[in-house]
Order: C-alpha cells, then sequence, then structure tokens
C-alpha cells in the first residue's frame, strides 16, 4: 500500500529527445535500487559514471552519470538518486520502469517538493516559489521567484510574526501570571500592532504588482483598417507574424504572441480591421466580433489611428468599443511619413487623443516610449520593488491577519481586558502561519502541489 514516505520515482525533464534526461527516486530504497540497477556502487556526494544494466539479461540500456544525495542533504530531505541518462525517450521509460520494478512507484504532481516541504527543507512559500519559478514569463518575475525561493518573503513574515509573538508572550504571561508579572501598557500593544498593520499594508499595496508580474496582461491592439495595427505588432514583437497589406480587412482573424514589457509577459493581440459596411464578408464579420471580445477582456488597449489623416470620427467610433472602464492609450502612427516630433508632455502621452504617444513602426520611432507607457498605465510609475512576490494564497492570508490585527488595535484602543486582545493577536498569527505552511490543511496542500508537474 502506498504511504506518505515511500519511494517514489519520476522523469524530471521533459519526456521528449533532447540532450540528457533525468529520472529522480527519492525515499529510503532509493540507494538500494540504484545498487541494482548500476553496473558500479554509486557513491552520495560524488559524481558516478557507469552503465545501467537490464536486470535479467544484464544487457547495457545506458551510460549514464549518477548523483546519489544521502539524506538530509538532498532537495526532498531523504536519501535521493538521481540519474542522468541520453535524452532518449524511449531509454528514459525504460530505466523508469526499471527502478519502478526495484521497488519505486511513480511520483504524484509536485510530491517531490511536497516532501521537500513536509521534511522541513523549504516552506510552503518557498515550495510555491519552485512553480513560479518554472512558470515564469518573464527575467523579472522569474528574479522575484528566485528570491522567494531563497526565503525572502518568509524572511518578511517571520519579521512581522516575531514582534507579535512577543507581545502575545508578554499578554499571557501577564495573565497567568497576574501577581508577578504586570499587565502588559495598553500603549506598547497598540505600537507593535500598528507596526506589524503598516507592514501587511505595504505588502498589500504591491498585491496588483505581483499578480501582473505573475500572471501577466493582455494588450488589444485596435483601430480602422490600416492604421498599422499589424506593422504594430510586428514592430513590437520584431517578428513577421502578422500578414501586413494595403488591402484594407487583411487581419481577419485576432493573432497573438506574448511580449516582455519592463518585465511583465504581455500577451498582445492585433485585433481584426473593424469595420462595418456593406464590403465586409462573412469571414471578415466573424473576425470583427472576435475584435470586440478580445477588447473586452483586455487589460489595455492601444487606440490608434493613421497620422497622415489625423484622427477621423470613424476612428472614434472604432475607440467606442473599447469600454471606457478600461485602460486606453492613443497612438498616432507613421511618424516617418509626417515628421512629427515628439510631444512636449511625454509624462502624460497617450492617455488622450489630444496627446497622443507617435510612433513609426517602419523605423521604430516611439516605440520604446509606447512600451513604457503602457507599463505606466498597468501599473503606475513609482512601483516599489518589493523582492518578493506574493500570490492570491499568501494575499488572502494577509488580509485575515490584517483584518484581525485592526480588530486588536481597536480593542486596546479602547482598553479592553487583555484576554479578549489576545484572541485577535493569535489569530493573526495564525493567517500569517499558513504563508509559510506553519498552519495549513490537507486540503490547501493538496491544492498547491496538484498544480505541479510529475517530477517537481
Ligand atoms: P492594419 O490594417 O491596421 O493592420 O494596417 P497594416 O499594419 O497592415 O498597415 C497598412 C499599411 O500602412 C501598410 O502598407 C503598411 O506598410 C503601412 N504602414 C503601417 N505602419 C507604417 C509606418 O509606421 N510607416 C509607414 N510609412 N507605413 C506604415
Amino acid at each position: 500500500m502506498e504511504n506518505l514516505f515511500d519511494t517514489i520515482c519520476a522523469v524530471a525533464t521533459p519526456l521528449s529527445a533532447g540532450s540528457i534526461g533525468v529520472i529522480r527516486i527519492s525515499g529510503e530504497k532509493s540507494f538500494e535500487i540504484i545498487s541494482k540497477i548500476f553496473d558500479r556502487p554509486a557513491k552520495p556526494g560524488m559524481i558516478n559514471h557507469g552503465w545501467i544494466l537490464a536486470d535479467e539479461t544484464g544487457e547495457k540500456l545506458d551510460e549514464v552519470i549518477v548523483l546519489p544525495f544521502k539524506n538530509p542533504k538532498s532537495f526532498t530531505g531523504e536519501d535521493v538518486v538521481e540519474i542522468q541518462t541520453h535524452g532518449s525517450p524511449v531509454i528514459i521509460r525504460e530505466i523508469l520502469n526499471l527502478v519502478m520494478k526495484n521497488g519505486a512507484r511513480l511520483a504524484h504532481r509536485g510530491e517531490f517538493t511536497k516532501r521537500a516541504f513536509l521534511n522541513h527543507k523549504i516552506d510552503l512559500s518557498q515550495a510555491e516559489a519552485v512553480l513560479d519559478l518554472i512558470n515564469a514569463k518573464t527575467s523579472k518575475s522569474a528574479s522575484l521567484a528566485a528570491n522567494n525561493l531563497s526565503g525572502t518573503l518568509k524572511k518578511e513574515i517571520d519579521n512581522i510574526r516575531e514582534s507579535i509573538i512577543e507581545i502575545l508572550a508578554k499578554i499571557t504571561a501577564s495573565l497567568d501570571f497576574p501577581e508577578d508579572v504586570a499587565e502588559v501598557e495598553y500603549a506598547e500593544i497598540l505600537s507593535v500592532l500598528e507596526k506589524a498593520e503598516v507592514k501587511i499594508k505595504k505588502i498589500l499595496e504591491n498585491a496588483r504588482c505581483h499578480n501582473v508580474l505573475r500572471e501577466g496582461i493582455q494588450i488589444a491592439i485596435a483601430g480602422k483598417p490600416n492604421v498599422g495595427k499589424s506593422s504594430l505588432f510586428n514592430a513590437l514583437l520584431n517578428i513577421n507574424r502578422a500578414i501586413v497589406t494595403d488591402i484594407a480587412g487583411t487581419t481577419r482573424d485576432t493573432i497573438s504572441e506574448t511580449l516582455d514589457i519592463n518585465g511583465i509577459s504581455a500577451t498582445l493581440i492585433d485585433t481584426a480591421g473593424i469595420r462595418e459596411g456593406k464590403e465586409v464578408d462573412t469571414v471578415e464579420r466573424i473576425g470583427v466580433e472576435n475584435s470586440k471580445n478580445t477588447i473586452d477582456s483586455s487589460d489595455i488597449i492601444l487606440c490608434l489611428y493613421d497620422g497622415e489623416k489625423g484622427l477621423e470620427t470613424e476612428d472614434m467610433e472604432v475607440f467606442q468599443l473599447a469600454c471606457t472602464a478600461k485602460n486606453r492609450l492613443y497612438v498616432e502612427t507613421k511618424q516617418d511619413k509626417t515628421g512629427k516630433t515628439l510631444p512636449s508632455n511625454v509624462y502624460n502621452a497617450g492617455q488622450n487623443p489630444e496627446n497622443p504617444i507617435i510612433i513609426s513602426s517602419t523605423t521604430l520611432f516611439g516605440i520604446e516610449n509606447l512600451k513604457n507607457a503602457i507599463f505606466n498605465a498597468i501599473l503606475g510609475s513609482n512601483i516599489e520593488d518589493s523582492g518578493f512576490l506574493t500570490n492570491q494564497r499568501h494575499q488572502e492570508a494577509l488580509q485575515k491577519a490584517l483584518t484581525h490585527i485592526e480588530n486588536a488595535k481597536n480593542a486596546s484602543m479602547a482598553e479592553e481586558l487583555q484576554d479578549l486582545i489576545s484572541i485577535d493577536v493569535k489569530s493573526a498569527l495564525l493567517s500569517l502561519g499558513e504563508i509559510s505552511g506553519e498552519v495549513v490543511t490537507d486540503e490547501v496542500l493538496n491544492r498547491i502541489f496538484d498544480s505541479f508537474c510529475i517530477g517537481k
């Protein structure tokens, strides 16, 4: 029967042809298994080079590198063996089957990382960082996930918790030993709670930025046919993905690509030329419908008009489709033909049609300005780099902690009984403990690790 700490194995690299494949084994039978299938003793802490042998025939299956890690000095905290094979899916599968035949079972999603957490090698925020690092879409989000992995968020939360634990200990001592320990001054309790509140609020202020960095944004390029949408799409991506022609209505469907805008992963969508009228055929009409849906689901809309023609009523009609609640930036195209220079007010450029961002997709004039304007429109110009990333689960826990701290603060200001205050202080601590996983239910654990891939 399967138990929590039996020996598990999985392929840790993508199962496709590549230069190497890695099979990971973790659990108490790891060393025993490798001793049965490797043609020489595998020494822990050493790089061992040799052959994996088929167990019955003794046939050489693959020339490999074997890395044994003796517990607790391993990723999972258990005995771990990593086998580096040649990157052939056939060989990798054969060796994996051999490992299973000799006593390991196939790991569940995220089971290696879950064991690392259960064996106290990493806290829950670090375990989540492993997944964030794998899924990071830009170098900025990867670097913040790496910070979390090194324990930056954990340290920040521990820091907040420590001062709260200290004041709770004082309150508890005075409640338990009223004759020996004096009641804690309300002012002292308030001061600790206020400092914790400020720190939590600061983290939560960056929550939107963290969500954008983790999840990315969607940008729609909107405008009449021939204003230069596809050309801008190409200029931003620096590739020739969309078809560019002089015939109105060539871009019939939405085309999307992902690019990095100052650290934000942005899915850029070139909408079909939105135009109504008798020359619109059925296929194009479907494209027009898709464009409207795309615009509705985008975080920001680039409203393009042709600089040579100037802003026309028809342009504004197309932009009306872009819902007013959304971020939008006005962009005047074809600067190489108009010869316009940068507007005097570059800072607010794009926010209204009188002060558009002026670009040329041909010469790339203004493209960097446009990228900066998109970044500022999404995150504002003065975001603070907190050095870590929070996710929705962390943010919910912080919000709960904040509510308890506010309750405790109000009770302290009203000089209520300290055992009542301590209830909220304890609850705040429990909520903060959810972030590192000190207080965590199986349901939450399963939800987190189920989103991992097998082998991680
Ligand atoms: P869309 O229908 O809005 O996607 O427009 P396209 O990107 O297909 O461009 C329509 C025409 O305008 C094409 O002939 C492009 O070469 C031209 N065009 C687009 N952007 C520029 C630009 O910045 N400068 C110049 N000179 N021509 C451009």
